[in-house]
């Protein structure tokens, strides 16, 4: 599997599906459907599966299609599930430019110049690096969703995934 890695996260999953879009990972929420269908996409368009349903994990593992089993009930032991899984599967995680947590398209990166006039002042004045989603023009900038980043970089740097 060459370039960024890409998910693709089952219903259970929506929270952490929107941190690894903004960490970096081009990750497709499967919201409902049947599990083939899941499976379908996956394959094709060459994405881990991400699933807290054991039957699901256990299912795919078995056809061949790369899927980590997420346990955990707090964000945070849902990222260190992913890493943990991961690093067993002797998957290696390779995060891409940061995209939207609400639609998962590519963040253009701006500077405090060319928010002027989308952002209240205070807002722009406080921060340097501002992104602006391609497609819902969304605005974010290091600090608020940022810090969630940082936790994620940090966790990956204690528990690096194993070389493939
Ligand atoms: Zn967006």
């Amino acid at each position: 599997m060459g370039g960024p890695t890409r998910f693709i996260a089952d219903a259970m999953l929506g929270s952490l599906a929107r941190k690894l879009r903004i960490f970096g990972f081009d990750t497709l929420y499967f919201r409902d459907g049947p599990d083939a269908e899941l499976e379908r996409i996956a394959k094709v368009e060459d994405r881990v599966i991400l699933t807290s349903d054991r039957a699901l994990f256990e299912r795919s593992s078995g056809r061949g299609l790369p899927a980590l089993m997420i346990s955990g009930s707090s964000e945070r032991a849902r990222l260190e599930s992913l890493l943990a899984r991961s690093r067993a599967a002797s998957l290696s995680l390779t995060p891409g430019g940061p995209r939207c947590a609400l639609c998962n398209c590519v963040l253009e990166r701006l500077n405090r110049a060319q928010v002027s006039g989308f952002l209240p002042d205070s807002m722009s004045r406080r921060h340097r690096v501002f992104y602006r989603c391609t497609a819902c023009q969304k605005f974010y900038w290091k600090g608020g969703h940022w810090s969630r980043m940082r936790v994620l970089s940090s966790l990956m740097k204690r528990n690096p995934p194993a070389a493939p």
